[in-house]
């Protein structure tokens, strides 16, 4: 078989070499999948579940909509529950299950794909319409069974395989954690989709946005999956396999370099002194954040916690698993951000109607603001966990002071109710702000007056400021962190939080990128926070540069009119002042 290589989009780096295992979640691809005799009333038994789960989904959703809208416009989906009622689909179902002994989702996809047929091309217009609910409600019985038969599928895995899915959703990417993957590439996706920060925080390699690698790879092909350049290889040549075998060696010695470094301060040959944080995804992570010798963590990302579960999580579920960071890190602080629903993550628990643009919709903190139950249940968690350690809390999506100011309005008041039932909390815990939509960065003079701190989020700030989007593969080569408008925008932001004295951290992907890291140090940034893989290698550079070699190219690069020229300059001096500082593969 001939050497195919893929190109996609570098999502989390390293290299993995081994036997790939298809997810195929685009909802009428579904592989067939053989079973036993023993497991036909199981697959029978799941296809009734995801019958009853889609109906309760449906009827919650009704219910919202006829609260919310009108009774009359919760009656359309009537027409979705009838067909979950269709005893003659749900016979022909059961019934090929039993005769066929194939997976429940891939009979159920067969029979779906039938019926649609059969409905489209139907001469009256009224049940040709109905082609188009089929369509709908089939795609969320197959969503239901699929996302069952997958976490089961993770759970099966007892041989280390390179995961390729079409796509891969936060709940998939949360359940991938401690199982054999060692390694995963998606159809689509841009270098800051959850997919990819998911991926480094595994600390699996990763390639986004391959556009059809499902359709390319086979179950149990052998493939090489370089994360740094973005490149799949299937069937990869020996002399491929040799190349890339030494190259695993040579990162792992590189890398390796770099241990004698993780308890030295992150300070400049001439003594500028920054902090390394890290970001945080699950608790199971504190090990590697420990490991790498983060002082702190400087973005929790919260909503992991309220993934994979069907409900949501109590104040106490919360509480403990807050205080269990908070004093798992302790004295290092802990920077909570509270639920930043939306945009690419979703959470099951709640039925969300999906905007248009999901990023510029209701997500993050307009959510939370609209939802003080669910944003009241967190702070309070936050809060009676800040007695236990060194807790901050950070607000998502800020986009201005009024936001701001309402966030901590219902701070305030959940802090009344806690003193009200002597509940001991922090009194002074810092509570501070993202800048991640350009609107903030540019009163970040008016919101620093406001607010105990800044963390800028330029995975968010990039896609709204280039007006790119960062799950998208069409446009990841527009995904520009060098591009003069951020480096301008983020400048402003530190120069505006200095003037009032507060700190300003940067949480995005960007601060683990060598050359911009470099950057962002001339640009006087005072926190890092980023995947715990990276921490090292960021940490090594920082330690083998002046403060004012990194303001002076800062200040060059500032006045450069593109950002490629940002990277050929930033990268050139980097290999001047710290060769020693780029691993294998790294961003040239
Ligand atoms: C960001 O937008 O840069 C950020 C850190 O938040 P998230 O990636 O979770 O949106
Ligand atoms: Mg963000």
């Amino acid at each position: 078989m001939n050497e195919i290589v893929l190109k996609g989009v570098p999502a989390a780096p390293g290299i993995a070499c081994g036997e790939a295992f298809i997810l195929d979640k685009q909802e009428f691809i579904v592989p067939p999948r053989a079973i036993m005799e023993q497991e036909v009333p199981i697959e029978i038994a799941r296809f009734e579940e995801a019958l009853n789960k889609t109906r309760e989904e449906i009827q919650s959703i009704q219910k919202k909509i006829s609260a919310e809208i009108s009774e009359q416009h919760a009656k359309i989906f009537d027409a979705h529950l009838l067909v979950l009622e269709d005893s003659v689909l749900i016979e022909e179902v059961i019934k090929r299950i039993k005769k066929e002994k194939l997976s429940a989702e891939y009979i159920f996809s067969k029979v779906l794909k039938r019926y649609v047929k059969l409905f489209s091309n139907i001469e009256d217009q009224y049940l040709r319409e109905r082609s188009s609910d089929l369509n709908d409600i089939g795609r969320r019985i197959l969503k239901n069974l699929m996302e069952e038969s997958r976490l089961h599928e993770f759970e099966n895995l007892t041989e280390e395989m390179i995961v390729i899915a079409h796509d891969l959703s936060p709940s998939d990417t949360v359940s991938m954690y401690n199982k054999n993957i060692i390694a995963f590439a998606t159809d689509i996706g841009g270098p800051t989709s959850h997919t990819a920060i998911m991926a480094k925080s595994l600390g699996v390699p990763a390639v986004v946005g391959l556009k059809d690698a499902t359709l390319r790879i086979s179950n149990q092909d052998y493939i090489i999956v370089d994360g740094r350049m973005g490149l799949i290889i299937i069937h990869p040549t020996e002399e491929t396999r040799t190349i890339y075998r030494n190259e695993q060696n040579r990162i792992k010695v590189l890398k390796d370099r770099f241990d004698d470094i993780k308890d030295f301060p992150a300070e400049t040959m001439d003594g500028k002194r920054v902090s390394i944080l890290a970001n945080l995804e699950l608790p199971e992570e504190i090990p590697i954040v420990k490991k790498y010798g983060a002082v702190g963590i400087g973005l929790y990302r919260t909503e992991y916690f309220y993934m994979n579960r069907v409900d949501l999580p109590s104040e106490e579920e919360q509480f403990q698993a807050y205080k269990h960071v908070a004093q798992m890190i302790s004295p290092f602080p802990v920077t909570v951000r509270t639920l930043d629903l939306g945009g690419d993550k979703f959470i099951s628990s709640l039925q969300i109607p999906r905007d248009m643009y999901p990023f510029l919709g209701w997500r993050a903190i307009r959510f939370c603001l609209a939802r003080p139950d669910i944003f009241k249940t967190q702070l309070r968690a936050i809060l009676r966990a800040s007695i236990h350690g060194n807790l901050k809390l950070m607000y998502p999506m800020i986009s201005g002071a009024g936001e701001l100011r309402k966030a901590n309005a219902i701070l305030e008041e959940v802090k009344n109710e806690l003193r009200e039932e002597k509940i001991p909390f922090d009194e002074n815990m810092p509570v501070g702000m993202m800048i991640e939509v350009p609107s903030a960065a540019l009163t970040a003079d008016l919101l620093a007056k406001e607010t105990a701190f800044f963390s800028i989020g330029t995975n968010d700030l990039i896609q709204y400021t280039l007006a790119v989007d960062r799950v998208s593969e069409q446009t990841a080569h527009l995904y520009e962190p060098g591009h003069p408008a951020i480096l301008r925008l983020i400048k402003s932001v530190i120069d505006a939080g200095h003037k009032e004295n507060i700190s300003v951290g940067l949480c995005g992907e960007m601060s683990s990128e060598p050359v911009l890291a470099l950057i962002l140090l001339g640009l006087n940034l005072d926190e890092f926070s980023m995947s715990p893989q990276s921490i090292l290698q960021i940490k090594k550079m920082i330690r083998s540069v002046s403060f004012k070699d990194a303001q002076e190219l800062a200040h060059k690069v500032l006045g450069l009119s593109m950002g490629q020229e940002v990277q050929e300059i930033g990268t050139a001096r980097l290999r001047e002042l710290a060769p020693h500082v780029f691993t294998a593969g790294d961003k040239k």
